[in-house]
């Protein structure tokens, strides 16, 4: 089986919703219907792979490209250190390292966290702790990304990637602020303070609180505290400490705005293009009277109906963006490495075809990007958002 699964659900604690269904009981959600779809894809998926004769992980193509970005993050990172002196040389190489972060982030950090990039644990391992390097804890990467964002996407109250608290409106569920009004403008703005939020905020907040907006967390413990801790101190000392020995503590705290902004809002938009676009559903659980809820549709199908590829055919984006603008075959089939997603792709767009599950996809990255916008007025107009 090579698919995220709805197993995932069980190391989850009963999630709190919040949004429309705020001051609800917490509830504990399963997906119902038959498993027919899915079956049939991973049957046609098997069939891919016993015809090519190609791994599905450690992958040789994987291993050049890891190489060609920590080249890329490290070089950045040296020339900024050891050579650039003059501001007009600092900015773009300031971009240039916020760009590599983001590349790290969705190529190497992701395949390894999801256990996608090699059949050795250690070396998804590896794979994954890139993020403590980049100032993210790997450790609540898993809980926040791996298990409530994939098994729940775009339930409202489940699912913590559409929940930017009251600044921003993103699904029908949530309440309205008379400024939501102006969302379409200011939250690509704010996306670009994500990883600096993630990095001195977020992390801390939620191993003090042990929680995950809604959904409670176990906090680390042992060897994974011990990470989490290494990984915040070697994050400090590679952005502050170390470069404060050579540069003005102005200059440093600027190069680090700026890279982290140019990370946050290329890492956010590119999340945002696969699940908050009008194409993208936003279900709601019913509830039933055992006292859990339910969706309508089995897994596999909620996961394509809540999730829109952009881009397909173009060869920078699809090198650069680590598969995410293969979010459909992603959610799918989150174990197999991103490099095969362009050629599963034609797989699962036919199979939905012939299931009628609505497959869709923005031919351009620009496209992808309207239609976001799009999103981001009808959600910042009052309810009822009208979907
Ligand atoms: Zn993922």
């Amino acid at each position: 089986m090579e698919s995220s699964s709805p197993a995932t659900v069980s190391k989850l604690p009963s999630p709190t919703p919040r949004g429309a269904t705020s001051g609800a009981r917490p509830v504990k959600l399963k997906f119902t219907g038959s498993d027919r779809f899915i079956h049939e894809l991973r049957k046609r998926v098997d069939a891919y792979f016993e015809k090519t004769g190609r791994p599905r992980r450690d992958c040789p193509q994987m291993y050049f490209k890891t190489a060609t970005i920590l080249a890329w993050f490290v070089a950045a990172y040296v020339l900024l250190m050891f050579v650039a002196t003059s501001w007009w040389l600092v900015l773009p190489l300031a971009i240039v390292l916020g760009l590599s972060m983001a590349a790290i982030g969705f190529n190497i950090q992701h395949d390894g966290a999801h256990r996608a990039y090699s059949d050795r644990q250690w070396i998804n391992k590896m794979m994954a702790l890139t993020l403590d390097l980049m100032g993210g804890s790997s450790y609540l990467w898993d809980w926040k990304h791996n298990t409530i964002h994939h098994t729940y996407p775009n339930v409202d109250g489940y699912d913590d990637d559409i929940n930017i608290g009251f600044l921003g409106r993103l699904s029908p569920q949530q309440r309205h602020f008379w400024f939501h009004r102006l969302q379409g403008i200011y939250l690509w703005v704010l996306y670009g303070f994500l990883a600096i939020k993630w990095h001195l905020v977020d992390d801390f907040y939620n191993i003090a609180t042990g929680r995950i907006g809604g959904h409670k967390i176990r906090r680390p413990r042992g060897k994974d505290l011990v990470v989490f801790v290494a990984g915040k101190a070697v994050f400090f000392s590679l952005a502050f400490l170390i470069p404060m020995l050579l540069h003005p503590w102005w200059a440093v705290l600027s190069v680090y705005a700026l890279a982290a902004f140019v990370s946050g809002i290329v890492l956010s938009v590119v999340f945002q293009l696969a699940h908050c676009v009008p194409q993208a559903q936003f279900p709601v659980p019913a509830p039933t009277t055992g006292g859990w809820a339910r969706m309508q549709t089995e897994w596999a199908v909620h996961q394509v109906q809540t999730t829109v590829d952009f881009a397909r055919r173009n060869p920078v984006l699809r090198w650069f963006l680590g598969g995410l603008n293969f979010q459909v075959e992603h959610h799918l089939f989150s174990r197999i490495c991103h490099i095969h997603y362009p050629a599963l792709s034609k797989v699962v767009e036919e199979t939905c075809r012939e299931f009628g599950v609505k497959y869709s996809e923005h031919r351009t990255f620009f496209g992808a990007i309207a239609s976001h916008f799009q999103w981001l007025v009808r959600m910042g107009r009052p309810v009822p958002a009208g979907v």
